[in-house]
């Protein structure tokens, strides 16, 4: 096993608590949309089963609420992109101890955030949970042009380190995505058990399961 001298992350259910970022994010968008509504706690939970722990399209999701649910006032779908935009990233939130974890890799590694999504949505999240200067690189699929799991996306930062794979390490949430992608770049993997199941289909075996950010400085 080589010398790890670099550990990534991926930012949302990982460094970021995105479960809690968007409940907080849905429950700001019925109070401003449906203030009066008594079904209040039932609407956001539908608002955030429709997500797909994040995983369904943004314009899609907006559309579907727009035609299923009884509006008052119906707004426009792009109004709605808007409100996103704006209000989604104000509810950043850290994973317990995340700053703690963050400064104690990068006292010993090189350290890198590899994330897919939107690159305004991205960077406003981590700038506003305080974290752009806690790596020494960031990647967002959109500005890169490829996403996770494409092991293209992995090997961008380790050519921008000057490292192997073997030397990386990469810290995630998704079986798919973060741990079949790093490992068929050729990293080691960690992955960090939280709302995603494992899958079958991915052959990788990681080299640690972590259940908290927060036990990744007993490892590295
Ligand atoms: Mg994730």
């Amino acid at each position: 096993m080589s010398e790890i001298k670099a550990v990534i992350l991926d930012l949302d259910n990982t460094v970021l608590d995105r479960t809690s970022t968007f409940r907080a994010f849905a429950a700001s968008f019925v109070d401003h949309y449906f203030a009066h509504a008594e079904h209040r706690v039932k609407l956001i939970e539908d608002i955030v089963a429709r997500d797909l722990d994040g995983y369904k399209d943004k314009p899609a999701l907006f559309r579907e609420l727009l035609s299923d649910y009884e509006w008052t006032a119906k707004p426009d779908h792009e109004a709605l992109m808007n409100y996103y935009r704006v209000h989604y990233v104000k509810h950043a939130t850290l994973m317990d101890q995340a700053k703690n974890v963050l400064s104690y890799l990068r006292s010993k590694y090189r350290t890198a955030l590899i994330t897919n999504g939107m690159t305004t949505i991205q960077y406003g999240k981590i700038d506003q949970a305080g974290i752009r200067d806690d790596f020494d690189l960031i990647i967002v699929s959109e500005e890169a042009g490829v996403k996770k799991p494409d092991p293209a996306i992995f090997g961008m930062a380790t050519k921008k380190f000057g490292l192997t794979p073997a030397q990386c390490v990469y810290v995630g949430d998704h079986p798919v995505n973060d741990i079949g992608g790093a490992a068929n770049a050729g990293m080691q993997t960690i992955w960090l058990q939280w709302t995603q199941p494992w899958r079958e289909e991915v052959k990788a075996k990681p080299l640690h399961t972590i259940t908290r950010l927060a036990q990744l400085t007993n490892l590295l």
